[in-house]
């Protein structure tokens, strides 16, 4: 018996080969490295062929160095956060590209001088909110409630309706974060109720602002009242609308959502915002409104824990000086339209043995933005099976459950994805 040891491949023979160079090139060569002697190991333990050592190292490896996979959100929900709310415009995809690189973000190339950090990212912002007099983006819409508080409010008292102390998702909540600021609350009225008296009485020389909070996720009916920013704005104290979902000017088919344009134009001092909900870009916090303000906030200490990066500020300028946004047109598309777009896949799968049918869906803009507001949908409607397997499949659809059936609702997909859905579909008729 020749002893396998002996016949085990050499770990350079094995890295030269072609897909095995391929595969260090893409994952780093200890990675590989580290597959290639696990499958040698096997060899000596009897378990593997010598010749099979290359194909066991690279069935062991990932195709790309990244674990998190594309799904194709098919759920009908705009902004899911789970699948990381907006998806990109094709500017904001490009500029992240040219982002990556070494780039001149806090650079005059005319003079040679330091320049304003993302000075195309703020006149953009500039641009399409003149009524701010200032602009500044941090890292998220929380973190911009964090340094509002923090340079107007610390060690002072922040008057906020009882109505607006919001959960925002994942157990954190606004009134914990302000508080964990140093700033004090000052609550008013009641849950369903406050008025312009209740904030009237609060508001004092310990104010530091006051606090208007979208409800974005929740909606409160019946016995309700509520104050706008513009009463609140004749009380003397500055007022920061936590505005939320990021929209800069008022959309029509979104009636009730707040807007930046409409809130500083009713006298709102700041204005703080998402950039990844109905703005459609990049995860950012937008601070927004009076030029003196905005230079506190931005001179502040913790300005600078809370700054974005290039990428961020890159996708920013480009999704707001680039064309209709992903979530832009997943809102106005027709219903007719995607009646359209499902029928012809409907007919596609049926033509391959597949039991499709049209369905009308109710869909939603979900992620903190518009609770309470259905938009009008169709979907593909499947049986249920298919939800897991396209769950599971490359790239993975996510749909969802209803009345016994898959529903993959194409609302918030672009048209050009209905083809990779059909192939997705295709694909998971073998595995169910
Ligand atoms: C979403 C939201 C936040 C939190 O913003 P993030 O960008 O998720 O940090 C805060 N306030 C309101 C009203 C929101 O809708």
């Amino acid at each position: 018996m020749p002893d396998p040891r002996r016949q085990v491949p050499r770990t350079d023979v094995l890295l030269a080969e072609p897909l095995i160079a391929a595969a260090a090139e893409r994952l780093g060569r200890d990675r590989v490295k580290q597959a290639i002697v696990a499958a040698q190991d096997r060899v000596r333990a009897g378990e593997l062929q010598p010749a099979e050592v290359a194909g066991a190292a690279l069935a062991q490896l990932p195709e790309q160095p990244v674990s998190g996979r594309e799904v194709l959100n098919a759920t009908g929900v705009l902004l899911h956060t789970n699948l990381g709310r907006a998806p990109l415009s094709d500017a904001a995809r490009a500029a992240l590209l040219l982002a990556a690189g070494t780039t001149d973000v806090e650079l005059d190339l005319a003079t040679g001088s330091r320049g304003p950090r993302g000075r195309g990212a703020m006149s953009e912002l500039a641009r399409h909110v003149p009524a701010a007099g200032g602009v500044h983006v941090v890292n998220n819409g929380a973190a911009a409630l964090v340094l509002a508080a923090t340079a107007l409010a610390a060690g002072r008292e922040i008057v906020i309706s009882r109505g607006e102390m919001v959960e925002i998702g994942d157990g954190f909540r606004l009134p914990d974060l302000l508080v964990s600021t140093g700033a004090r609350l000052r609550e008013v009225g009641t849950t369903n109720r406050v008025t312009v008296a209740d904030y009237a009485d609060a508001v004092g020389p310990d104010t530091g602002f006051i606090l208007k909070v979208h409800p974005s996720n929740f909606v409160v009916t019946g016995f309700t009242a509520s104050v706008d920013v513009a009463e609140l704005a004749t009380l003397g104290a500055p007022v920061v609308a936590d505005i939320g979902s990021g929209l800069l000017a008022a959309h029509p088919l979104l009636p009730a959502e707040p807007d930046a344009a409409s809130a500083l134009r009713a006298g709102a001092a700041l204005v703080t915002a998402s950039g990844d909900k109905l703005l459609g870009g990049p995860q950012c916090g937008l601070l927004l409104g009076r030029a003196d303000l905005v230079v506190r906030l931005r001179r502040h200490p913790l300005a600078r824990a809370l700054r974005v990066d290039k990428l961020t500020l890159a996708a920013l300028e480009a999704t707001l000086g680039g064309g209709p946004t992903p979530t832009a047109l997943a809102l106005s598309i027709t219903v007719a339209e995607l009646r359209r777009r499902v029928d012809r896949l409907v007919e596609a799968l049926d033509g391959n043995g597949i039991e499709a049918s049209t369905v009308d869906t109710d869909a939603a803009v979900g992620g903190g933005g518009a609770p309470g507001v259905t938009l009008p949908s169709v979907a593909v409607g499947l049986p249920t099976p298919y939800a897991e397997a396209l769950r599971l499949g490359r790239p993975a659809v996510l749909g969802r459950l209803e009345h016994d059936r898959c529903l993959l609702d194409l609302r918030a997909l672009a048209p050009a994805d209905d083809q990779r859905v059909l192939a997705a579909v295709l694909a998971a008729a073998a595995r169910v």
